[in-house]
């Protein structure tokens, strides 16, 4: 061990990830601090990484305000509306004022972007999402990045965060290694401002065997963002509001285009509206919410499910009529082209012509992500001019962790908010964290090499498990005194699956489940003590597990705790079939102890900053 090369580094601002959330935040850190030493990390290489790696065919979220098209208490609304009620107003209305300046950035920095020639104005795809030619989105704002951070260091996986050991509770900055060479890494900071994405494959894909990295959410994307958090002790929130998405089968290609700008519709294998039939179902179990307009996306999964359940399915989108016209069957195509090559190609091994054929839909499984429809992730501070007493303290976005900030799909509560969204949740971190620079809060933070010599002995350990139990495998790759990292993925995706709401049990799950669930996520954590990599890529693969480990037993532990279904379609407590806005029209925030791992829950009352139509009329 003492032989493996050591880099240390300090600086000022550390960005763990370069997504979408962390080149937003290496660029306005360096506008806020220029004299500021500015370093990205990122597990891949930030020119293709994260969700954006593929490109994207519309930016989802932009208000239009210059044009009064949306104004930010619109994107409260809707957002609040399609999460059943529960999201952080003020985080949404903070994302929403700022994120048209990200976009118009954007379109300077060369991002082709669909414009009415004759208006000028950017062409709508839906009434938040304007279209773009975006295949190279993602080396386009990671050129931004690239510019403004003294350094970005690629091919290291970020494994822990560094505590500071003069003031308790405070970030010291974090440590990982080169997938390639090695090495060892520590990042001595000031701030750490955690964007790593959100988390796929810790319930059971659809996919599995040779198809297993054919996911909706990027394959790579394994819950970093909130592990680094969970494991300092910071809170947490909403983590039970797992995603599930209705994408085209097999290749889990986009449908928002085709919804909206293509208009096409779907329809059960009898051609019959199947929404319309499960309407009265939907109301009984979530009341006035199913007659909320746009209907939340959970809902509208969950006519899929139970349409699939009774039989009625294939679920197909009606392409043939939309394909008809010559230039909906261009942009049908090209919305493929632009961000998931791999649906035409499922499309083309399957014989499929979306002309002549209506393709097959299908429900994923569950996803763990702040940024989309869905708000799982860190507890944080909101901005201070909107945020009530209980939503903040000090520095926006910041965790419950000193010095710790968050952005993009790590940060919980702020659905809705996308690729735009992220980038301009990431500029909101980097400007609080400087301000907390600026503010003399990051003085005489002390990091002990005693500290980065433990965690050293820590990561590379799963080499060390390979090393000396190889020699006791007789045949083939089981060993007696280790596992390895797929074997350990494949027990945890089953117990995810299996017991907290995957795709095994159509997204069911109750008290009695959840807690055998916690039961045997806590013999893996144990046994993940013996996980064995033969090489550094295997190296990566076991500290990804680690973290997917880590996020599961939090995102169980929320779901045992919120005794309702809020979001039917995304999962089921079979215990507690119903909404109760009566007892759970409220925020859950976990906690847990690094000493002991016991999580602790708690309750947080949403505050509905921006008032609805409704509400207005009632206080009339
Ligand atoms: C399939 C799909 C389709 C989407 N379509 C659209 C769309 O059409 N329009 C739209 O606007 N938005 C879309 N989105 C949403 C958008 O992509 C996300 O909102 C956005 O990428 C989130 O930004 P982020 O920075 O939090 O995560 P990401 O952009 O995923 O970035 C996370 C980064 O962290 C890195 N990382 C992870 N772990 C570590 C670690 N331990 N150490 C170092 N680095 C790490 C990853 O490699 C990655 O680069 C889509 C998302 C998905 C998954």
């Amino acid at each position: 061990m003492a032989k493996r090369k050591t880099h240390f580094e300090d600086c000022d601002v550390l960005v763990v990830g370069g997504g979408m959330a962390g080149t937003g935040a290496a660029f306005e850190a360096r506008h806020w601090g220029r004299d500021l030493k500015i370093i990205c990390v990122e597990k891949a290489n930030i020119d293709r990484s994260g969700a954006v790696a593929q490109g994207l065919y519309a930016i989802n979220c932009y208000m239009g305000m210059q044009w009064d098209e949306n104004q930010p208490e619109d994107h409260v609304r809707y957002a609040r509306n399609d999460l059943m009620g529960m999201v952080r107003e003020d985080l949404g209305y903070d994302m929403a004022r700022h994120v048209d300046s990200t976009v118009h950035m954007f379109d300077e920095w060369g991002l082709p972007m669909m414009k009415n020639e004759k208006t000028g104005r950017y062409l709508r795809e839906g009434k938040w999402q304007i279209m773009i030619h975006g295949e190279s989105y993602k080396p386009i704002v990671a050129e931004a990045a690239k510019k403004s951070a003294d350094k970005i260091y690629n091919r290291i996986m970020i494994t822990h965060l560094l505590m500071d050991e003069t003031k308790e509770n405070r970030v010291g900055g974090a440590v990982g290694f080169n997938m390639r060479t090695g090495d060892y890494y520590v990042f001595r900071a000031k701030t750490v401002i955690v964007a790593a994405g959100g988390a796929s494959h810790i319930f059971k894909p659809r996919a599995v065997g040779e198809g297993m990295g054919r996911t909706w959410y990027a394959p790579w994307s394994n819950g970093s963002a909130y592990a680094l958090p969970i494991a300092v002790g910071a809170k947490m929130t909403q983590m039970e509001n797992r995603i599930v998405l209705c994408r085209f089968k097999d290749g889990y290609g986009p449908v928002g285009a085709y919804f909206l700008h293509l208009k096409t519709y779907t329809q059960n294998a009898n051609g019959e509206n199947y929404e319309k039939k499960w309407y009265e179902n939907t109301k009984k179990m979530v009341g006035e919410y199913i007659d909320h307009h746009p209907t939340p996306t959970c809902l509208r999964n969950h006519a899929f499910i139970q349409e699939t359940i009774a039989g009625g399915g294939p679920i197909h989108m009606v392409t043939k009529e939309a394909f008809q016209d010559p230039h909906l069957e261009t942009v049908g195509w090209e919305n493929f082209l632009g961000m998931t090559v791999g649906q035409a190609v499922v499309w083309a091994s399957q014989n499929i012509d979306p002309k002549y054929t209506n393709p097959e839909l299908t429900t994923s499984e569950p996803y763990v992500m702040g940024s989309h429809a869905t708000c799982s992730g860190a507890w944080v501070s909101g901005p201070e001019d909107l945020s009530p007493p209980e939503y903040f303290w000090g520095y926006n976005r910041m965790l419950t962790v000193e010095g710790l900030f968050g952005a993009g799909d790590t940060v919980g509560g702020s659905a809705h908010k996308f690729s735009s969204g992220s980038f301009t949740e990431g500029r909101l971190a980097a400007k609080a964290a400087v301000k907390y620079i600026e503010d003399q809060k990051a003085k005489d933070i002390k990091v002990s090499d005693k500290q980065c010599e433990e965690f050293k002995n820590i990561i590379y350990k799963p080499l060390e498990n390979y090393t000396v139990g190889r020699n006791e495998i007789t045949g083939g790759t089981v060993s007696p005194s280790y596992i390895s990292p797929i074997q350990g993925l494949q027990r945890l995706q089953r117990i995810m699956d299996e017991y907290v709401g995957g795709i095994a049990t159509n997204y069911m799950t109750n008290e009695n489940m959840l807690k055998r669930g916690l039961e045997l996520l806590q013999w893996l954590e144990e046994d993940l003590e013996n996980v064995g990599a033969e090489d550094y890529h295997q190296l990566m693969r076991a500290w990804e597990l680690k973290h997917r480990a880590l996020t599961s037993q939090c995102v169980t532990e929320h779901t045992l705790f919120r005794e309702e279904t809020r979001w039917p379609g995304y999962y089921y407590r079979g215990d507690h079939m119903k909404l109760d806005d009566e007892n759970w029209h409220c925020l859950t925030v976990s906690r847990r102890d690094p000493k002991t791992g016991k999580f602790t829950m708690e309750k947080i009352p949403v505050y509905h900053i921006v008032d609805d139509e409704k509400e207005k009329k009632k206080a009339s």
